[in-house]
């Protein structure tokens, strides 16, 4: 008798949740180059043979000779809460899937999604899907950023995090979540799962995989994973621009049915993370200071970080500080990646190619949380190019997927090429570039919006990157933020 095929459910529900923003977090933002999240075969057509946790999950699931469905696949740039509706159809789509029957579920998740009625968005999906099926083994892929919930960990299987920063192991993560899942149905292993956290709260722009103790901390997970009975080992970093109960750094290590050494080895990296948290504390540069060192370099590309401002943070992506500096500066041969602000790209539209506009440009939106209103800005220059705001990266950070930063278009004033867009999009990619015929290694200054993603695209290039404290709701000062939820005391906002 021939075995009937696994039934297996692949879904995406991806977001990172900055409960500081004012930008808003609807349905539609979880939709790549069309209007609603792909759905059924779209999301094969799209992900399939990307740099991606779903691309991984389908390549797993078809060489098991299982049948795939695919409910829904949805990612949305980091914003504010999740609205209720949007959270409900997301998972209403998993959930109805899970219902008619499977033999497991494989999902590719942030890990810090804040809705606006649970602080614990994975968790509640997972603990969900476990009333419908108890027993229905789930795989679960995580950002480095997750901020972790026990009622993650008691409602799945098997889990593994991203081992760098940029990221760019999509792909591999979800290869080392799903991998033992499907081990464990043929029979061949027992998952188990220690986890733990520590009071701490590492900074974002001191989290990064080239950098003492990240680095040495991912490389050890990856040395755990040598062993044959660890079949994950995973650090989060945790996303400290998150005011809930759990935010901040934690572990996870899943052995095969040795819990003593998933507890050891959790304890592990959890101690060397917290005996070297002075390490994880990020020290500012004055705005003026930093424009100083810039102008007296020499040769670019010089890579002037905007990361007060990070679109894959939550960031508004409209602040001028930065770029107003760099324009008061007079600095030449400047290019800037990005400034939102779809009116000023319709008005661009409407002007047309090769025409000299003046438009008001960015700080259309507020931010009550740092309690700052919008700063437009009066700017003029040749509208160079309008574009539709769709590429796909290169690579290495989610090679193949599609971006999409809707309607574009490039103000030249004559020293800097402002490239103005209407869906927030963070730089990680040359491609964000070149897509719109600017040749960054070509350029003396690059302006990013970023704080770490953009190394993978641009640091090979630069010749020098400085980085610019500019204002936005990722802050790279945490005394401008009203912690009121977190668990306290908490390091570096408690002293311990
Ligand atoms: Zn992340």
């Amino acid at each position: 008798m021939p075995q009937k095929p696994l039934r297996v459910v692949i879904a995406q529900m991806k977001h990172e949740t900055n409960t500081f923003s004012p930008v808003p977090t609807p349905l539609s933002r979880f939709a790549t180059g069309q209007a609603e999240p792909y759905r059924g075969d779209e999301v094969a057509r799209a992900f399939k043979g990307t740099n991606s946790g779903v691309a991984a999950f389908l390549d797993l699931a078809e060489e098991a000779g299982a049948e795939i469905v695919t409910p829904i696949a949805a990612s949305a740039r980091p914003s504010g809460p999740v609205q209720s509706d949007a959270y409900q159809a997301m998972s209403d789509a998993i959930c109805a899937a899970v219902s008619q029957g499977c033999d497991a579920c494989l999902l590719d998740l942030h890990g810090a999604m804040v809705t606006e009625d649970h602080e614990d968005g994975e968790g509640t999906l997972l603990a969900r899907i476990r009333q419908i099926a108890p027993d229905l083994p789930i795989a679960v892929a995580l950002d480095m950023h997750t901020n972790l919930y026990p009622a993650m960990i008691a409602n799945c299987t098997t889990l593994a995090g991203f081992q760098t920063y940029p990221h760019i192991d999509n792909y591999e993560t979800a290869i080392r979540a799903g991998r033992p899942l499907f081990a464990m149905l043929r029979g061949e292993v027992k998952p188990t799962i220690a986890w733990g956290q520590k009071p701490m709260l590492p900074h974002v722009m001191c989290q990064g995989t080239g950098r003492f103790p990240n680095k040495d901390l991912q490389e050890r997970t990856r040395q755990m994973e040598q062993e044959p009975d660890v079949l994950s080992a995973t650090l989060f970093v945790g996303f400290p621009h998150a005011d809930i109960s759990q935010a901040g750094l934690s572990a996870v290590v899943v052995t095969d049915n040795n819990p003593e050494k998933a507890e050891r080895y959790t304890q592990e990296l959890l101690e060397f993370a917290w005996k070297h948290r002075a390490a994880w504390v990020y020290q500012i540069e004055p705005l003026e200071q930093s424009l100083a060192r810039a102008a007296s370099v020499t040769e670019g590309p010089v890579i002037l970080l905007d990361h007060y401002d990070n679109a894959a943070s939550g960031g508004t992506m409209d602040t001028m500080t930065v770029l107003g500096a760099i324009l008061d500066a007079g600095l030449e041969d400047v290019a800037a990646y990005a400034i939102y602000d779809p009116r000023a790209v319709a008005e661009m539209i409407a002007a047309g190619i090769g025409n000299e506009v003046t438009v008001s440009l960015g700080g259309k939106m507020s931010m009550p949380s740092l309690g700052l209103q919008g700063q437009p800005r009066q700017v003029t220059g040749r509208v160079k190019l309008i574009h539709d705001g769709r590429y796909r990266n290169q690579g290495p950070a989610s090679t193949g997927v599609l971006f999409d930063q809707g309607p574009t278009v490039v103000l030249d004033t004559g020293k800097v090429e402002i490239v103005v867009i209407s869906r927030q999009n963070e730089p990680n990619d040359e491609q964000a570039f070149r897509a719109l015929g600017i040749d960054p290694t070509r350029k003396k200054f690059l302006m990013l919006k970023s704080r770490v993603h953009f190394r993978a695209g641009f640091e090979a290039m630069a010749k020098e990157i400085i980085e610019c404290a500019g204002t936005g709701v990722c802050t790279s000062d945490y005394s401008q933020l009203k912690f009121e939820n977190v668990r306290r005391p908490i390091y570096p906002l408690d002293e311990m």
